[in-house]
């Protein structure tokens, strides 16, 4: 049996990290990784994928890159672990020690509990190359697609698939809001409003009872008896962690995530978890999270990565955050946004600005739409939503996010600067957010 320092099960964005972190910090140690899957798809360009605006070939994760860590990697799935003798056993029946184990085993698509899943032309994602390209094809060939889920993602996919193969397409969305439930009034009815000028027809309160069809699948039946035709169906309805290993080794799990502390270990104290298959908490107010993104991900395989050597990176609760793009336009959020913050019983106030996404003196600045959240009383910023077409959504969400972990008020928010000089002034990413602690502190 051979032993290694560090094992690391899964090679996605946690995994990665992990092997990364193990490598660049503690380059003595012997690291062994694993992946069942050997060709994958980068999955957050599954959708551009599909879409036709990117090749597969060029969207592969660059998941043989772990060698080249200085690692040892192999293509095989890890079928248990026992934990009392610091061992893993692999599908071909071989056997390796440990002295840390790291699990970052992801996600499994949440599957939908309706009859007619198995027909053909009903799919959920699977970031193997051979299938997406499977799907690519299917996309391309198909008049009618449902799409079974209205969330974050999923809208995206609708929206591009839409607007770049003129597709006929519906989105069926279980509850009355589409994006996940993080985006409030406007931002939520911008979405939709930009998706059914797409063409997209958008269904809210809509419940899937049945798929339809004899050998390929034909329509959707919807609760109330609605009839949807489509001869593709994709069912996006969220993720699940894929924790079977962990449950199996009896380490605790919480609602299927398995349960870890502040550095990022299991309840078994030489394993540790990390990325989609970890229960995270939050920075607000330290519930638990899920915390099902790559970027989340990443983040923990460095924490686990660095804590293989004994706890030195804390892990302080993560932000919740994210962006999407629905025609042609990004919307972002970062924190506790206006249904969360009233379904937890906080005091809060929302103060919405309408900025630019360039200074008034560049040329082409296009407006940008932010509305921040601050807890009554302390003034501490808690979240924000943001749209605009420009790429600086994404920054401005990772300093609302950097921001809210901090825990600063709308005070604090008015001391800070960012640096100035003509040639490389930075986009207005503070500016807006003083503007609308201004409107806060007025208020
Ligand atoms: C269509 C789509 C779009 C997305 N868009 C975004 C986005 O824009 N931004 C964002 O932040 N996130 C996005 N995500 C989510 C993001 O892809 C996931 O959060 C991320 O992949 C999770 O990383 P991970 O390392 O935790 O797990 P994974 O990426 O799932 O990696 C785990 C790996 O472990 C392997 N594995 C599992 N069990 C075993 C075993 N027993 N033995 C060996 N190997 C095993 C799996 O095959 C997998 O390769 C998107 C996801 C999808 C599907």
């Amino acid at each position: 049996m051979e032993h290694f320092d560090v094992i690391v099960v899964g090679g996605g964005p946690a995994g990665f990290n992990a092997v990364k972190a193990v490598r660049s910090l503690y380059p003595e140690k012997r690291v062994l990784v694993l992946n069942d899957r050997e060709d994958l798809q980068i999955p957050c360009s599954i959708p551009y994928v599909v879409a036709g605006l990117l090749k597969p070939e060029d969207n592969r994760y660059p998941v043989k890159k772990l060698a080249e860590l200085g690692a040892t990697l192999l293509f095989e799935r890890v079928v248990s672990v026992n934990p009392q003798e610091s061992r893993i056993f692999t599908e071909s029946g071989k056997l390796y020690s440990y002295d840390r184990l790291v699990l970052a085993t992801g996600w499994l698509p949440r599957r939908l509990p309706v009859e007619g899943t198995d027909l053909e032309g009903v799919y959920y994602i699977d970031n193997s190359t051979e299938a997406v390209i499977n799907l690519v094809k299917e996309v391309a060939s198909a008049k009618r697609i449902a799409i079974v889920g209205g969330g974050f993602i999923s809208i995206g996919f609708a929206d591009l698939i839409s607007r770049f193969l003129k597709k006929e397409i519906t989105v069926i969305e279980a509850s009355h809001r589409i994006g996940s439930g993080v985006f409030s009034g406007d931002f939520e009815s911008e979405m939709t409003s930009l998706l059914e000028s797409a063409g997209v027809r958008v269904l809210k309160g809509a419940k899937v009872t049945t798929l339809e069809g004899s050998g390929r699948v034909e329509a959707v039946l919807l609760e109330g008896g609605e009839r949807i035709e489509a001869d593709l169906v994709l069912i996006f309805i969220g993720f699940l962690p894929n924790s079977k290993l962990a449950v199996d080794a009896s380490l605790k799990v919480d609602r299927g995530f398995v349960v870890v502390d502040r550095f990022l270990r299991s309840s078994v104290d030489n394993i540790l978890a990390a990325g989609n298959v970890a229960l995270h908490y939050s920075a607000v107010d330290g519930a638990p999270w899920p915390g099902m993104v790559a970027s989340v991900s990443a983040r923990d395989g460095r924490i686990a990565g660095a804590n293989t050597a004994g706890p030195v990176v804390e892990d302080r609760g993560i932000v919740p955050a994210g962006v999407t793009e629905v025609g042609g336009r990004f919307f972002g959020f970062a924190g506790y946004t206006q249904e969360l913050l009233s379904g937890k019983g906080f005091d809060f106030k929302k103060c919405g600005v309408t900025s630019a996404d360039a200074y008034p003196k560049a040329i082409g600045a296009k407006p940008l739409k932010l509305d921040l959240y601050f807890l009554k009383g302390s003034g501490r910023l808690v979240g924000a939503e943001v749209e605009a077409s420009s790429r600086y959504v994404a920054p401005l969400v990772d300093l609302v996010a950097g921001l809210v972990e901090r825990g600063i008020t709308a005070y604090e928010l008015l001391s800070k600067v960012s640096v100035a000089f003509p040639p490389v002034t930075p986009p207005p990413l503070l500016q807006p957010l003083q503007e609308a602690a201004l409107a806060f502190l007025r208020s």
